[in-house]
C-alpha cells in the first residue's frame, strides 16, 4: 500500500465512485522493481512477462526503462509493440503455438521462440525460418506457491534431441529455459535446473552445437502474508549457480518476471456485501465480497494465493470467517479449507484492501459473469 494509492481511493470515495471493486496500480513500484530486477541480475536481460499485468500504462513505462517482453501470443507481442519495444525485445515464449501464429509473429519481426517438443520445432522452421529457438526444460516447482506442473517443458534428457532438430531443420539453436514455479519462496531452486542446462550446453557443444543462452524463467515472488528474500538474494544465489555450473563460460542469460515486477504495485479495493452464518450455532461466519474468483482472484483457486487482507477494524478481536466472492457459482469461494481471520467487528458495507494484486488479477477476469463487470483498473 502507497500514500498515492490511498489518496487515489479516499478521492475516489469522496466522488462516489466506489461503486464496485478497483485494481490501483502504482507505477512507482513497477519502475522500483524493474530497477531492483536490473542491480540484483546486472548481466542478465529482463523480459517482463505481459500476462502478469498487459496494462497499456505498464507496458509502456516497462519499454521506457529498457524492459524486453515475454509474449504468449501475437495478441500480446501486438501491445508490447504499441508500447514502444522492437520485435528484437520480444520473445515468442509459449510452448504451445498455431503455425500460423508463428508465422504472424515473424511476419511482425520476432525472433526468438520457445519449443519443448520435436513437432513444435518443425512448426517453427516452417514459419519462422532461421530464427532462434529455445527449449523448454521441466522443473520440479518444488517450493513454488503456484507450481506450474508437467504442462510446460521435456525431460532435460530429451532437450538435446529437440535442440539438434532444430539446428537440423536450419534454426538456431539458441539455448535452454526452464521457471521454478511461480511465487517460488527458495532462491536455491534455481540450481537444479542451471545443472541440468549445463548439461545439455556440454552434450550439444560435442555434437558441434553451442548454445549461447539460458532463459531463467519468472518465479520471483512477491510479499503476500509471508515475508520473501529479497531480489538481491534471488540475484546473489543464482549468479552462484552459473558459476559452479558454467565456470568461466557463463552464458548469456534472460529472466522473465511476471508476479515479483507488478504484485505488489497494485491494491483492490472491494467492498462487504454479506456476513451471514448457515445456522445458529455456526462456528464461522461467512464473509461475501463482492470480488471473488471471476472477478480478480482466480489464484485463490485450492486457496494457494493468500492476500493480505486490510480493514478499517484492524487491531480488534478477530474470529476466523469463510470468504467468498458474489457471484452465483458454488466455486466462488475465496478462503474455506483455511479460513480467515477478519475483525469481529466488520461490518456489511465495509471497504476491504486487497494487497500484492498488481499480478494476474485484472487478466483473470471474466467478461460479465452474472453481469458482473471486469474489474476496474487505473494505473497511477
Ligand atoms: C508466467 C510466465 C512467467 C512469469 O512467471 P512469474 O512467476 O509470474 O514470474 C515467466 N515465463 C513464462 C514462460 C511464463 O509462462
Amino acid at each position: 500500500m502507497t500514500d498515492r494509492i490511498m489518496e487515489f481511493l479516499r478521492r475516489r470515495r469522496e466522488e462516489g465512485r466506489d461503486t464496485g471493486p478497483v485494481l490501483v496500480v502504482d507505477l512507482d513500484v513497477v519502475r522500483d522493481n524493474y530497477l531492483a530486477f536490473a542491480k540484483a541480475l546486472p548481466d542478465t536481460r529482463v523480459f517482463y512477462a505481459v500476462k502478469a499485468n498487459p496494462q497499456p500504462e505498464v507496458l509502456d513505462l516497462l519499454a521506457r526503462l529498457g524492459s524486453c517482453f515475454d509474449c504468449a501470443s501475437v495478441q500480446e507481442i501486438q501491445m508490447a509493440m504499441a508500447a514502444g519495444a522492437t520485435p528484437d525485445r520480444i520473445s515468442f515464449g509459449n510452448t504451445i503455438k498455431k503455425e500460423r501464429d508463428i508465422a504472424r509473429a515473424y511476419e511482425l519481426g520476432v525472433r526468438l521462440f520457445a519449443v519443448d517438443a520435436e513437432v513444435e520445432v518443425e512448426k517453427v522452421a516452417r514459419a519462422a525460418p532461421g530464427a532462434k529457438v529455445f527449449c523448454r526444460i521441466l522443473s520440479s516447482g518444488d517450493g513454488a506457491e503456484w507450481p506450474l506442473s508437467r504442462k510446460f517443458g521435456c525431460e532435460p534428457a530429451m532437450a538435446p534431441r529437440v535442440l539438434e532438430h532444430a539446428h537440423r531443420l536450419g534454426l538456431q539453436a539458441y539455448g535452454i529455459s526452464f521457471h521454478v514455479g511461480s511465487q517460488q519462496r527458495n532462491p536455491k531452486m534455481w540450481d537444479g535446473a542451471l545443472a541440468s542446462s549445463s548439461a545439455i550446453f556440454r552434450d550439444l557443444a560435442e555434437k558441434g552445437i553451442h548454445l549461447q543462452m539460458v532463459n531463467l524463467g519468472g518465479g520471483f515472488p512477491t510479499k503476500y502474508l509471508r515475508d520473501v528474500p529479497k531480489v538481491k538474494a534471488y540475484g546473489e544465489a543464482i549468479f552462484k549457480s552459473l558459476r559452479k555450473h558454467f565456470g568461466n563460460r557463463i552464458p548469456e542469460t534472460i529472466i522473465e518476471p511476471g508476479r515479483g515486477m507488478v504484485g505488489n504495485a497494485g491494491v483492490i479495493e472491494a467492498e462487504v456485501v454479506l456476513i451471514s452464518k448457515k445456522a445458529d450455532d455456526d462456528k464461522l461466519k461467512w464473509v461475501y465480497l463482492d470480488i471473488g474468483k471471476f472477478n480478480g482472484l482466480a489464484e485463490t483457486m485450492d486457496e494457494a494465493i493468500r492476500y493480505p487482507i486490510r480493514t478499517a477494524y484492524d487491531g480488534d478481536a478477530t474470529e476466523p470467517c469463510v470468504l467468498a466472492g458474489p457471484t452465483c457459482d458454488s466455486v466462488d469461494v475465496l478462503y474455506e479449507k483455511e479460513p480467515y481471520e477478519l475483525p469481529v467487528s466488520l461490518e456489511i458495507g465495509a471497504k476491504v484492501l486487497i494487497e500484492g494484486t498488481g499480478a494476474y488479477t485484472t487478466t483473470y477476469s471474466a467478461v460479465a459473469f452474472n453481469g458482473f463487470p471486469p474489474l476496474e483498473t487505473h494505473c497511477i
